[in-house]
């Protein structure tokens, strides 16, 4: 970075020392970089210089050189000065409530920290794929309207579809499913929405969902392809980003997140949680106290496998070695970050599925295309389940679901 040099981009900062120098700092979607006019020079770059606000927009030229005290070691003589948009004055400044922060969310993520968090989901977004790619998975898209959901009717947005009732999608595993008898592997990336009235730190309304399922794979090539994904997803994003990765602090957390995963049995994690202090019986499900309790042993995800049938989706296939009990994962993310993968061998057998759909009181019905798939060349599948923003919260090791995505939608937040 030598001799002269143009930036378009918005004042970063911009301070003035008395009628010597005026310092501003521009900041674009790849850099940031302090300019500086001094005493004696041009009367109108110093003019302009006096206008500006936070935000504005500028086009900034002059001659680069090193200087140590500047943010990124470098430093320009201003001696081009063009207002883009002076604008009004930007209402976001310092030690302002989350509140202030999330109705103004529009202005809010031009910050550093969510710009890079963003760039952060959209690397880990594409490593996910990637490996999906090099994996034989092709992307499938699924309705976001439909008339039935995977987890039942509870927890729904309902919205009047023409002259019918129909909902926004919870899940879209089951188009998924039929996706597999054309293209064997497939994937859908799209949102879910969950009429959750839970607040926590990890539950969104509306979420990105990232769902591959495969055709001839059961429960344990399952957990493989969940640990493949992740490892290289993380890995990548870790190598190729270092600077993301030491904003966010996170090396030390990301190396470690290499396969093998351990694997406990749920009665395992059970007594787990009990022995570190914690309160269960077998047969209920784990919040997110005991999620933290049992990552709390571990270095990087764990797998949680076999739970009660009767917690889980009446469309998992039963373990043959007992039938209480399902061919079913969780990987619990490290760090108290909790669940970030549900995963299943599914039921392909028309007659299985049928009596656990009895068994469970769901109405055949509403689920007479999905019972097809079982009836002309049904073949054995799995498949899972990634929250893309509980995938980014535990790799850049977020306090909140909410700074995971753009505009985050939650029990009581619509707008922006
Ligand atoms: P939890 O017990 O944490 O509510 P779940 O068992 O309801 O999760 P699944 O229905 O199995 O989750 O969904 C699969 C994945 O989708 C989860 O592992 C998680 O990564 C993500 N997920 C589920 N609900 C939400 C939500 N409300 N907001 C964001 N991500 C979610
Ligand atoms: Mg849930």
């Amino acid at each position: 970075m030598e001799g002269y040099k143009e930036f378009r981009g918005w004042v970063y900062r911009i301070r003035k020392l008395g009628d010597d120098k005026i310092f501003i700092v521009l900041r674009n979607a790849h850099t940031i970089i302090q300019g500086v006019i001094r005493k004696g020079a041009d009367r109108r770059l110093w003019e302009i210089g006096e206008k500006l606000y936070i935000e504005s927009s500028i086009l900034m030229g002059g001659k680069i050189r090193q200087d140590s005290r500047a943010p990124n070691g470098y430093e320009i003589d201003i001696e081009k000065l063009e207002p883009i948009h002076i604008g009004e004055p930007f209402p976001i400044s310092r030690d302002q409530s989350e509140e202030f922060l999330l109705d103004n969310r529009h202005l809010w993520i031009r910050s550093q920290r969510l710009t890079k968090i963003f760039q952060a989901r959209h690397y880990l977004i594409k490593y996910l794929e990637e490996y999906l790619h090099n994996n034989g998975f092709y992307r499938f898209d699924p309705p976001i309207i439909t008339v039935s959901g995977a987890e039942g009717g509870a927890d729904m947005f309902e919205l009047e579809y023409f002259n019918r009732k129909a909902y926004l999608t919870q899940s879209s595993q089951m188009y998924g499913e039929a996706g597999i008898f054309g293209l064997e592997r497939v994937y859908t990336l799209a949102p879910s929405f969950r009429a959750e009235k839970s607040r926590t730190r990890r539950h969104l309304a509306e979420y990105w969902h990232l769902e591959p399922e495969a055709a001839f794979v059961d429960w344990k090539e399952n957990l493989k392809i969940q640990e493949g994904m992740i490892e290289y997803a993380v890995q990548k994003f870790l190598n190729n980003h270092p600077e993301l990765v030491e904003y966010f602090q996170v090396k030390d957390m990301l190396k470690n997140i290499k396969a093998p995963f351990p694997i406990l049995t749920y009665y395992q994690a059970v007594d787990l949680v009990n022995s570190l202090g914690g309160k269960m019986e077998y047969g209920q499900d784990f919040g997110a106290d005991e999620e933290a309790l049992i990552s709390s042993k571990y270095d990087r995800p764990v797998f949680i496998v076999k739970y009660p049938k009767n917690i889980k989706a009446f469309y998992m296939k039963q373990d043959p070695d007992n039938p209480e009990l399902v061919l079913n994962d969780d990987l619990i993310a490290p760090y108290g970050h909790g669940e970030i993968i549900g995963g299943s061998e599914r039921i392909w057998d028309l007659e299985e599925l049928k009596n656990r759909m009895k068994e469970v009181n769901l109405p055949e019905e509403n689920y007479k295309w999905y019972l097809d798939l079982r009836r002309f060349g049904s073949v054995p599948h799995s498949g899972f389940g990634l929250g893309i923003e509980r995938f980014v919260k535990f790799v850049l090791n977020l306090d909140h679901i909410r700074d995971a995505i753009p505009f985050p939608r939650t029990i009581n937040r619509v707008y922006p």
